[in-house]
């Protein structure tokens, strides 16, 4: 559904079918159109991965037909695009059963809950996948554990995270929980369950980046977690990199790069606020001043260009024309993970999706971080409390998904100096440097041979093989 879901979900059963498992994507029409190039590229190359689309019944749950494309669903009626969701169990039970071999393991997103049904009737296990990090995950849980916001009036209160070492300090308005909004509660309450039933975890992240945190979630937990990532280095070339995530991206890969190509070592700094966020007007604005004022050469994605009004595509024109030797803006989609791979590129300014987080460390990249809502506020902690390759850009209340609650414009200046402290150097922008350097090291020994994440591939792959004994009967 959501693409910081999909993308990485996909690049899970590329790793899959990579060493050896069947792996079947199951996707709705949309999502499915935009993922089929990169699944006819594996198919191509001889990989055994196959696309599954199931058609969700708009109609049934008060949906516009074809509404599958969560962007274009008005926030009112998300929860019923969960229900329509829901509805999917049957056809993906029939599915599976119509077609050999049979399933010997269904991972799906922690969000669908309504596949444990599926996984039990077709007495297969279930894992629960999350492309989030275990900080964020044992935070999150010892929180509702330990009842911590019980005692808490103020939502913009800080709590003090119980059950870990480090002093963590959060706020309820920053991390209410996973669907903990109103009208999503008994979604948040069937997630919960779902995960507590689960037969384990996948988990998009690599041990060596947070093993204390892995390990307190496992024990927390009592749960086998097999942490898998960094998922994007799946991708090892510019077409596979260039496939992910979209069919067409904004502007040519191979234009991006040759843009790149003239630009120094490190100097670029790489904005984007992912797949979901719709910056406020005057927030661009500033945002725009503020890279401009810093003399860095950017690239800046900007999300649904015809969103904004007549005043903003003046400003971002009138922009383009003063930094035209220095700054790129895409409108729409961008081929993230080739530019940040990129030599000239040294920082990124990003919103802390779990998935642009972890593909910033895989790329040995220091982060401005900027956190709207859901997991962006623990990603950011991680970031720059617990890993020390962050400069916060001072934000503490959400931005809430799709609307604006509380009007928070971060100042040119503000921007400028984030920007700044990332790219300029200095001792402790150094400091920075060499740490995110050190991690993106880690991160690429985990997916080589006898790294941690390829070795719990492989370990998953082998206790779900068909003849490992885990199905039961029909
Ligand atoms: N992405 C991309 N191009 C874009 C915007 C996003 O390739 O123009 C990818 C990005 O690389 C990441 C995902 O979309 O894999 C976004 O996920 P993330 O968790 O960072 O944020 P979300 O979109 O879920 O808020």
């Amino acid at each position: 559904m959501y693409q910081g879901h999909v993308i990485p979900a996909v690049d899970t059963a590329l790793l899959l079918a990579t060493h050896g498992a069947l792996a079947s994507v199951v996707a709705t029409p949309y999502n499915a159109a935009r993922i089929r190039p990169t699944i006819d590229i594996a198919r191509q190359s001889g990989l055994p991965i196959r696309l599954v689309e199931l058609p969700l019944d708009c109609a049934a749950v008060g949906l516009p037909d074809g509404a599958d494309d969560v962007d274009k669903i008005p926030a009112e009626l998300h929860a019923n695009y969960f229900s329509a969701l829901e509805l999917l169990a049957a056809p993906l039970e029939r599915h599976l059963r119509a077609h050999p071999p049979y399933p010997t393991c269904i991972v799906s997103d922690f969000c669908h809950a309504w596949t444990v049904g599926v996984a039990a009737n077709l007495h297969v296990p279930r894992l629960s996948f999350f492309s989030m990090c275990a900080f964020c995950l044992l935070c999150q849980h010892n929180l509702e554990r330990f009842n911590t916001y019980d005692s808490v009036t103020d939502d913009n209160e800080p709590v003090v995270v119980p059950g870990v070492e480090r002093r963590i300090e959060v706020t309820r308005a920053q991390a209410p929980g996973f669907f903990r909004s109103p009208g999503f509660d008994h979604l948040a309450d069937g997630v919960e369950r779902a995960h507590a039933q689960a037969d384990g975890v996948v988990m998009n992240s690599f041990l060596e980046m947070e093993p204390e945190y892995v390990a307190v979630y496992v024990a927390a937990r009592k749960m086998k977690v097999w942490t898998i990532g960094p998922v994007s280095l799946y991708h090892r070339n510019a077409a596979t990199l260039a496939a992910r995530g979209n069919t067409t991206t904004a502007v040519a890969a191979d234009e991006c790069v040759r843009w790149l190509d003239g630009k120094e070592a490190r100097s670029v700094v790489y904005v984007s606020f992912g797949s979901i966020v719709h910056a406020d007007p005057k927030q661009l604005v500033e945002l725009g001043l503020g890279l401009e004022a810093s003399g860095h050469p950017f690239v800046w994605v900007l999300k649904n260009p015809g969103y904004y009004g007549d005043e903003v595509n003046e400003f971002l024109g009138g922009l383009e024309e003063r930094v035209a030797w220095r700054g790129m803006l895409i409108r729409g989609w961008a081929p993230q993970v080739l530019i940040l791979n990129h030599a000239a590129v040294g920082g990124f300014v990003t919103h802390c999706g779990w998935n642009s987080t972890l593909e910033a460390i895989a790329a040995g990249l220091p982060l401005v971080t900027w956190p709207h809502f859901s997991d962006q506020f623990w990603n950011e902690k991680l970031a720059v409390e617990v890993l020390g390759i962050g400069v916060s850009i001072g934000v503490k209340e959400p931005v809430v998904w799709q609307a604006v609650e509380k009007e928070i414009v971060v100042g040119r200046e503000v921007v400028e100096e984030a920007v700044r402290s990332i790219m300029d150097g200095g001792g402790e922008g150094e400091e920075r440097r060499r740490k995110a350097l050190a991690l993106s090291e880690k991160a690429r020994a985990a997916v080589q041979e006898g790294g941690s994440s390829l070795s719990n591939l492989l370990d998953l792959i082998k206790r779900f093989e068909v003849d490992a004994g885990v199905r039961t009967t029909e």
